[in-house]
This record gives C-alpha cells, structure tokens and sequence, in this order.
C-alpha cells in the first residue's frame, strides 16, 4: 500500500469514527427531548384548556403518545444493543424517520390547535414552539440537520400562519420569531463546526498515540515485541503464572553463523532473513505466548501453561519450519534453540531467562541447529 493510500485509508477510518461519535453523542443528548417535548405538550394543554377544541386536543395528545412511545423503544433497543452494533449505518436513517414523526405530529398539531380569535392562546403558543426550538438546538446539536429540520418542522407552521394575520401584533411576533429562528440557523453552523473538530481531534490524538505505542513496542523489522517490550510483557506474564501456579517455559534462539550470511550475501540478505524469521516465529507460537526479538539475531518466547514436552515439540516444529524458509539467495538457514521451564515457582524471571541462554549455548556447543533442554 502506497504512504497515500494508507493516508486515504486513515481519514477514511477516523471519518466513520468521527459520524460514530456523533451518533453517540446524538443519543445521549437527545434523550430528555423525548419526554421533554411530550410534558410540553401536556403542559401547553393544560394552560390553554379552556382556550383549545377539546377532540383537537385529544387527537394531538394521542398522536403524541404513540410517536413519544416509538421514540422511547428506539432509545431502548439502541442502547441495549452491543456496542458494535450502534453504527450510523443503522442508526441514522431510523432517527431521522423517528424525530420527523415526531416534529411534525408537534409543529403541525400546534398549527391545527391554534384559535383564530385569541392572541392570548397564539402567543402561548408560539411561546412554546420557540421553547421547543431551543431544547432542538441542545439537544440535537451532533446533527445540525436534524436541529434545522425539528425547529423547522416545530416552529415554522404556527409562525408562518401568524405572519399572514392581520393584527400587526400577530405579524409582529411571527416576524420576532423568524429573527430568533435565523441566530439559531447561523449558531448550529459554528456549534456543529466545532463539535466536528473536537470529535476529529480526539480520534486523531488517539490514532497518533497507538501508532507511538505500537512503534515504540515494536521491532521494525520482524515486527515482534523489541527487547523492552518483551521483557516488560514476560514480567507480567511471569506473576501471573506464579500466582495462579501455572508453569512456564522459556525458548531462546540464535540463528547459526548468521555474521556468514551477511558477510556472503550483503546486509540487505540478512535483513530478509531475520523478516522471515520474524513471520514464521508469529505463525509457530501462539497467541498466549510472549515473543521478542532480544538484538542482533536472538529471539525469546515464554509460553505460559506449557510442559517442557510441549515446548520441545513446539521448538522443533519452528527448527522445522525455518529449514523451509528460502530467503532469496540463502539456501539453508539454522538456529539452536535453549528451553527452560518453571513449574510456577522459580522466584525470578531472569533466572528462566539465563537457564534458557546457558541451554542455548550447550546447543551450540553440541553443534548447532538443535535444540536443548535446561537442567
Ligand atoms: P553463531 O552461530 O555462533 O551464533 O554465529 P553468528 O554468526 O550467528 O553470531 P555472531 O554473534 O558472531 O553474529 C551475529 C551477527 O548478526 C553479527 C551482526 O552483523 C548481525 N546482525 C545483528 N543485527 C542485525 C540486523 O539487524 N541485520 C542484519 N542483517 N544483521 C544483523
Ligand atoms: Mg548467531
Ligand atoms: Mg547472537
């Protein structure tokens, strides 16, 4: 993959984070809208009861319920559901279908409940639509569409019938509202700007700490824990086997005259070979176990809740693998490879480790491309 590419592909991932987060943030927000918008109802209700048709004010009511009802399963389902489930792709389009019942049973309702006659009762109203409006702004703020549309859908009916009234108070109270209505549509912009950079920069920074995590860690060329991380990991590893009593072996492996393949075949040879070794020690061991490239051509692996049979067997299937390994120019490679095991009592982890080496060092000395078991 070209460094383009994988720029692509980064702002790619961090932008389908970034809508997740949103859609999270939506969620938590919005919550109280939904009751929110429904006491308001009631509330409005109450005031004007006198002032309201009563069937209109059952009807409305009614509706309401019902769309308060689905909104309240959604918000259920949504955050019962696992985690990796709560996806934009999911999620999104049924919240939309969801507050545009909803702000349209409200905003249309507030129109159908207006009485022409009484300026009292409409400006009560409209009171309570630009209320409405203000909990979208704080409530639907992840999605500056979603507030557009619910301060549209609750505001606009009621405002736009006043404004084609006749009393200049009327008019004067539609258009006082549509002024509000236009701070809101320039704030949203700034507000959503600002939510999306907050939400991109977090996902960056987290990014960019992974990758400093996994670099410092890393060995850059086979890709295994470097000698820090190693032993760092091994530590963990090492108490807790001692804790719960689980034995654990410890493998090191040398590769044999590995200066002769640099010396015969150049550098850049026995930087392929060590890739190779890196690749196959990943695919032989598994994933319990800890392995590390210690320097040079030495590596290290401790395998928790492992006899010495196991990790002997396991030895001689990498000797095995490694005798396949064809790296360019190379016709055979060999290692000699030292085993030594706690049995979950052996007080400290370099002691494993040195019981291992000094093994190691017989196998050599034995001859190489072997592998030996401590004492
Ligand atoms: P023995 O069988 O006794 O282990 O012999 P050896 O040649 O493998 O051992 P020695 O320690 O003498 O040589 C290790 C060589 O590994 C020397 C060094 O140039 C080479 N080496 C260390 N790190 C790297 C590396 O990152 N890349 C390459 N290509 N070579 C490396
Ligand atoms: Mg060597
Ligand atoms: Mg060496």
């Amino acid at each position: 993959m070209s460094s383009r590419e994988f720029r692509h592909d980064q702002e790619a991932i961090i932008a389908e984070q970034v809508r997740t987060d949103r859609l999270h943030q939506l969620f938590r927000q919005s919550m109280p809208a939904v009751f929110g918008s429904y006491l308001a109802a009631c509330m409005l209700c109450w005031l004007c009861w006198d002032r309201f048709q009563h069937p209109v004010i059952f009807g409305w009511m009614l509706l309401l319920t019902a769309s308060t009802a689905i909104r309240v399963a959604l918000f259920i389902v949504y955050f019962r559901a696992p985690e990796v489930e709560r996806t934009p792709q999911r999620w999104e389009l049924k919240y939309w279908k969801s507050l545009i019942v909803s702000a349209v049973i409200w905003g249309g309702g507030a129109l159908v409940a207006m009485p022409s006659g009484d300026l009292l009762a409409q400006t009560i109203i409209v009171l309570f639509t630009v209320g409405m409006s203000v909990s979208a702004v704080s409530c639907y703020s992840a999605y500056r569409n979603m507030t557009l549309v619910s301060v549209g859908l609750v505001l606009l009916p009621s405002s736009l019938w006043l404004l084609f009234q006749p009393l200049a108070m009327q008019v004067g109270i539609a258009l006082a509202t549509l002024v509000f209505a236009s701070f809101v549509v320039r704030f949203t912009r700034k507000h959503s700007d600002a939510l999306e950079a907050a939400f991109r920069l977090t996902r960056e920074m987290e990014r960019a700490h992974s990758i400093s995590t996994y670099a410092a860690q890393t060995d850059e060329l086979t890709g295994l824990k470097n000698r820090r991380a190693f032993f760092e990991r091994a530590q963990q590893l090492f108490k807790y086997a001692e804790r719960n009593r689980i034995s654990l072996c410890a493998v090191m492996l040398d590769m044999d005259h590995f200066k002769q393949i640099n010396d015969t075949y150049g550098h850049q040879v026995g930087d392929e070979v060590l890739r190779q070794m890196g690749r196959v020690i990943s695919t032989v061991f598994r994933e319990a176990d800890v392995c590390g490239r210690l320097g040079g051509e030495e590596f290290a692996v401790l395998l928790p809740d492992t006899t010495i049979e196991m990790a002997l067997s396991i030895a001689e299937r990498l000797i095995k693998a490694m005798s396949a390994l064809r790296p360019g120019p190379v016709e055979s490679m060999t290692a000699s490879l030292g085993i030594a095991c706690s049995a979950g009592n052996s007080g400290d982890l370099h002691n494993l480790i040195n019981a291992a080496d000094k093994a190691l060092y017989r196998a050599k000395a034995l001859g190489r491309n072997q592998v030996v078991v401590a004492e």
